[in-house]
């Protein structure tokens, strides 16, 4: 998982985050809406109330609410402008922030080719000597199949996507298809699972808000044959219908449609919204993204991360433009969630695919995305190409992970999947892993695998991609003031928590590190006039970064409430959560933090932001620090 990276690679490009994110990113957005979040404190005194005079001002009406986030999705009088209305509505002080409604297109670069019936598909494979396996790269998914257990629960994918063909004979008699149990076997026009969707049997269609997935476009079918196609021979059906979903022909894994993108494959990011809300909280763990966009919505960052503290794994595509997402991120992919794995598409041959978008700190592996053959609408089959075929592949594997470990996180599912692949070398400038997925040996490590019992913190608001602390981090160039959880282990130390488990404090602090940072810190210092914001120490201590289980060490020289110099060689993966191990100089103590890699456009460099008060850091290191400047 974690790969060590030649010094200042990408500083510049990375920069470029931060700047580029003006709030209507000159993205499409859909006409007259407007997604709004509400402050915390005004849902305590109920709804949207606090935000009603000027929604009646401005002639808004509320179409939807998504509660537990506190967004709401507002239809504008028609003709108004938007973007007007957004700054407008962000000038409420009950509002923390309001954005237009953008749009998101599917991930697939061709349409489909090579369509063939199903007796067509299974002559030629018979005559070729091969079985189907969609694609000829070495992902070893087959030798998957014999780890999966015979009896499991199995895991629901939700393909957040066009629809399904809901009649399609791969899905039908392998009974690969989710069952709202409680909606089929209750009453007609009633709700009666009281998840909001009346007679949701199969899951749900966001663009025309009815029961039918059915898929107008054909992609989410392509999609989702992929999914079901990694668990499973897609093509050996049986030709007698009671030999249907038994045995060999059942499938282990669900696939739940939920439409999102319409019949040109576009959809709106409040469609988006309700899609991963109704996969999180009716069971699904994985969420296949085969779309995405380059506008950044804040309120769909709020989704993902929600999907985050339910488990579930959100499986996004890199994107089709060829791009660098480092320097041009795609949304979803982009989002630095610790669930999201960003997908790259490989050739046969283990190329990172021509037009596949790539990213050493932000797009985690490659997984085959060209020419794959899957099912099209019409009980057909047929091939297409895109990173939308790519990410699939990933989700399918984690749904067979998940089903072996039902109780693991999508988190660790992510790890196990990147540490577990195999290393390309054509990838390794071009992903975070410098890997392709490998079936197998991710199965065989994720069984034997001890289950994580917790998943680090996200908080959104530190996240690389929050506008505000782009801006608060640019201007103060340490991003002190930013809170992060610290984590304290077990034993001694000072501030230890008593018990087994984790206690947790909050410091307002940020280390930065590594060498670049330490560079630039110098250099100001040595500038006249600079002044620092902060309180500066000297202190002589060994540290350890921790990243998803593996140990990084280096030298701490300097620390202040407002940042920290780190003498380490290496870069991180960027939006990694990290532990970091501060030893004392006698080597007798050592206090354990939690962090997350980012970027600072003020210091020119990548740093840990974690947080306390500042008076917990300082009697935490009280004894091992030497003041070398005063504020
Ligand atoms: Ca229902």
């Amino acid at each position: 998982m974690f790969k060590f990276y030649p010094k200042f690679r990408s500083f510049i490009g990375l920069s470029l985050f931060l700047t580029s994110f003006s709030v209507f990113a000159g993205g499409e957005y859909v006409d007259g809406e407007i997604i709004v979040k509400l402050k915390s404190d005004q849902v305590i005194k109920g709804s949207t109330k606090a935000f009603s005079g000027m929604a009646n001002k401005l002639g808004l009406s509320l179409k939807g609410s998504w509660k537990s986030m506190n967004l709401h999705h507002y239809k504008a009088t028609s003709g108004s402008d938007v973007e007007a209305l957004v700054k407008e509505i962000e000038s409420d002080p009950a509002v923390e922030f309001a954005e237009p409604n953008y749009k998101f297109n599917k991930a697939s670069l061709t349409s489909f080719s090579n369509e063939a019936s199903l007796s067509e598909m299974q002559e030629a494979f018979a005559s070729s000597g091969s079985r189907f396996t969609q694609t000829s790269a070495h992902v070893d998914a087959e030798d998957a199949w014999s780890e999966m257990s015979s009896s499991g629960i199995d895991t629901v994918v939700a393909v957040i996507d066009t629809g399904l063909d809901m009649d399609h004979p791969s899905f039908t008699k392998l009974c690969a298809i989710w069952n709202n149990e409680a909606e089929i076997n209750g009453t007609p026009g009633i709700d009666d699972d009281r998840n909001g969707y009346v007679d949701d049997f199969h899951g749900w269609n966001f663009v025309a808000n009815t029961n039918s997935p059915e898929d107008d476009d054909g992609h989410g079918t392509h999609v989702s044959g992929i999914v079901l196609g990694s668990s499973i021979d897609i093509l050996n059906l049986p030709k007698d219908s009671s030999k249907e979903c038994v045995g060999d022909y059942q499938a282990k894994i669900k696939i739940m449609p939920l439409k999102f993108l319409d019949g040109n494959g576009s959809g709106a990011t409040s469609n988006a919204i309700q899609a991963i809300y109704y996969a999180v909280n009716n069971g699904a763990r994985i969420l296949n993204n085969s779309w995405g966009g380059g506008s950044y919505s804040r309120a769909l960052h709020e989704a993902v991360a929600y999907s985050y503290s339910r488990k579930a794994l959100f499986v996004a595509a890199a994107g089709n433009a060829g791009s660098d997402n480092d320097s041009t991120p795609m949304f979803p992919s982009s989002y630095d969630v610790p669930n999201v794995i960003s997908v790259a598409a490989t050739s046969s041959s283990d190329y990172k695919a021509s037009f596949s978008n790539y990213g050493a700190f932000s797009v985690h592996l490659g997984s085959p995305g060209v020419a794959i053959y899957s099912t099209i609408p019409g009980s057909y089959y047929g091939t297409m190409s895109g990173t939308s075929m790519a990410a699939p592949f990933v989700a399918g594997l984690a749904a067979m992970i998940s089903r072996e470990q039902p109780s693991m996180y999508g988190y660790q599912i992510k790890d196990i999947i990147n540490s577990e692949s195999d290393s390309i070398s054509n990838l390794s400038n071009y992903t975070v892993t410098g890997k392709r997925l490998n079936f197998n040996d991710a199965m065989v490590s994720a069984k034997a695998a001890s289950v994580w019992s917790e998943q680090p913190s996200y908080d959104i608001s530190l996240s690389l991609y929050d506008r505000e602390v782009a801006s608060a981090l640019a201007s103060s160039g340490a991003g002190c003031g930013l809170v992060k959880q610290l984590y304290r282990g077990n034993g001694g130390g000072p501030g230890a928590g008593g018990g087994g488990g984790l206690s947790r404090f909050f410091m307002l602090f940020a280390i930065m590190i590594p060498a670049g940072l330490w560079l630039a810190m110098r250099r100001k210092k040595e500038e006249p006039g600079f002044r620092r914001e902060h309180e500066r120490y000297k202190v002589d201590s060994k540290v350890k970064l921790n990243i998803n289980g593996r140990e990084v060490e280096g030298s701490m020289a300097s620390i202040s409430m407002g940042g920290a110099g780190v003498n380490v060689e290496q870069l991180l993966d960027m939006g990694s959560v990290v532990t970091l191990k501060i030893q004392s100089p006698d080597g007798s103590g050592e206090i354990e933090v939690d962090g997350h890699i980012v970027w600072s456009d003020g210091e020119q460099s990548h740093g840990i932001r974690f947080a306390s008060t500042a008076d917990r850091v300082k009697s935490l290191l009280g004894r091992w620090i030497e003041v070398v400047s005063g504020a």
